[in-house]
C-alpha cells in the first residue's frame, strides 16, 4: 500500500482575557465596570478538498495555528475573536492523534471538520458587576486553545505506472520530475521497494507515479508479489514506458519495448491493457534535434505505433522534455480536462 504520510500539531487560537476597566467620563467620577470580554480563539478546521490527491502541502510545515482572541477593552468592547485556520487536505485522508495511536477522524469528500477549538474569552469586569458590588476588580483570562499532535495518512493512488528495462532511466526520470517520495507501509518484500513519486505541474495538478518495473523484475527472479500491491498498482490509469534511445548493449529500443510489453502482459494482463505513453529517453545523447526527430520516427515505424500511442523525446539526466511529458500524462489521465472529478481515495 502506498501511503502519503505527515506528522502536524494543530493549535487552536486562545481566547481572549477580560478586560479591568472603569468608565471616565466627566462628572462621573466614579464610574461602573466597563471592562469587555475577550474574544473567542480561533479553530482549527479540515477541509476535505475533493481537488486534492496527495499530502505534499505539509512537508516541512509543523505547526498548523489558528489566531488568538482579543482581549476585551475598556468601554464594553468585546475583543475581537480569533480567526479559524482552515487546512485543506485530500478526501480518505486519516486523521490520527499521533500520541494515542488513536484514528481521530476518516474525512469524506467536501467535509469540513472542527479538530481543535478555540479558547472561549475571559469575562471583562462588567460581567462581574451585581447589586452587591457595583465595582468588580475581578477579570477572567481567556482559556487556551486545543493544542493537538496529529498523524495525517493517505491511501494514494498511482497515476501513473512506470516500466522500462533496468538501466532506462526510470530512478533518474523519477527523481527529475517528482518532489515527494511517499513510503510504502507493510510491504513484505522491502528488497523489492518499488518507487513512489509526485509530480506538480501545479499545486492543483499533481500525478502519483508508481515504478512498476522493479517489481516486474523481481518477479521473473522468483520473489513473490504481495496481491495487495498488485491490486492496488492495477488502479493505474496510464502506463509510462520509458525506452534507452540508444542502449549501449546494442539493442534498439523497439525491441526493449516488446520485451517488456511481453513481461508486463504476463505479470498482469489488466495492467497491459491500460492506455500507454512512451517516452524515449537519453535524447541528450543525440547530436541534435533532427537526430533525435529521426529516433522517433524509426521508433514509431518500427512498432508500428497507430496515432493513439504517443512518442515523447526526453532526457529524465538532463531534465528536457519534462513539462510536455507530464501535460500529455496529464490529459490521459484526465480526459476530458477536468480537474479532479470522479477523483475517489483509495
Ligand atoms: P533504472 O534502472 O531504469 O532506474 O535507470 P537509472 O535511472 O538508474 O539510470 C541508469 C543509467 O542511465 C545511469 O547510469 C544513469 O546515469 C543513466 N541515465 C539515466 N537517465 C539518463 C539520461 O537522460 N541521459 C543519459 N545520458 N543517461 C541517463
Ligand atoms: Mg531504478
Amino acid at each position: 500500500m502506498f501511503v502519503d504520510q505527515v506528522s502536524i500539531t494543530v493549535q487552536a487560537g486562545n481566547g481572549g482575557d477580560g478586560c479591568v476597566s472603569f468608565r471616565r467620563a466627566k462628572y462621573i467620577p466614579k464610574g461602573g465596570p466597563d471592562g469587555g470580554d475577550g474574544g473567542k480563539g480561533g479553530d482549527v478546521i479540515f477541509y476535505a478538498d475533493p481537488g486534492l490527491n496527495t499530502l505534499i502541502d505539509f512537508r516541512g510545515v509543523r505547526l498548523w495555528a489558528a489566531k488568538n482572541g482579543e482581549p476585551g477593552r475598556g468601554k464594553q468592547q468585546y475583543g475581537r475573536a480569533g480567526d479559524d485556520r482552515v487546512i485543506k487536505i485530500p478526501p480518505g485522508t486519516l486523521i490520527y492523534n499521533e500520541e494515542t495511536g488513536e484514528l481521530i477522524h476518516d474525512i469524506a469528500p467536501d467535509e469540513r471538520f472542527v479538530i481543535a477549538r478555540g479558547g472561549r474569552g475571559g469575562f471583562g469586569n462588567e460581567h462581574f458587576k451585581s447589586p452587591t458590588n457595583q465595582a468588580p476588580r475581578k477579570a477572567t483570562p481567556g482559556e487556551p486553545g486545543e493544542r493537538l499532535d496529529l498523524r495525517l495518512e493517505l491511501k494514494l493512488i498511482a497515476e501513473v505506472g512506470l516500466v522500462g528495462l533496468p538501466n532506462a532511466g526510470k530512478s533518474t526520470l523519477l527523481k527529475a520530475l517528482t518532489r515527494a517520495d511517499p513510503k510504502i507501509a507493510d510491504y513484505p518484500f522491502t528488497t523489492l521497494s518499488p518507487q513512489l513519486g509526485i509530480a506538480e505541474i501545479e499545486p492543483s495538478r499533481r500525478l502519483v507515479f508508481a515504478d512498476i518495473p522493479g517489481l516486474i523484475e523481481g518477479a521473473a527472479g522468483g520473489a513473490g508479489l504481495g496481491h495487495d500491491f498488485l491490486r492496488h498498482i492495477e488502479r493505474t490509469q496510464v502506463i509510462l514506458h520509458l525506452l534507452d534511445a540508444s542502449p549501449i548493449d546494442g539493442t534498439t529500443p523497439a525491441e526493449n519495448y516488446r520485451t517488456i510489453r511481453a513481461e508486463l502482459a504476463g505479470y498482469s494482463p489488466l495492467l497491459a491493457e491500460k492506455r500507454e505513453l512512451i517516452a524515449l529517453n537519453k535524447t541528450d545523447l543525440f547530436a541534435d534535434e533532427a537526430e533525435t526527430q529521426e529516433a522517433v520516427r524509426s521508433l514509431r515505424s518500427e512498432l508500428r505505433l497507430g496515432t493513439e500511442t504517443d512518442v515523447v523525446p526526453i532526457s529524465g539526466a538532463a531534465g528536457t522534455g519534462m513539462i510536455p511529458l507530464l501535460e500529455a500524462l496529464w490529459s490521459m489521465v484526465h480526459p476530458s480536462g477536468e480537474k479532479v472529478e470522479g477523483w475517489k481515495p483509495a
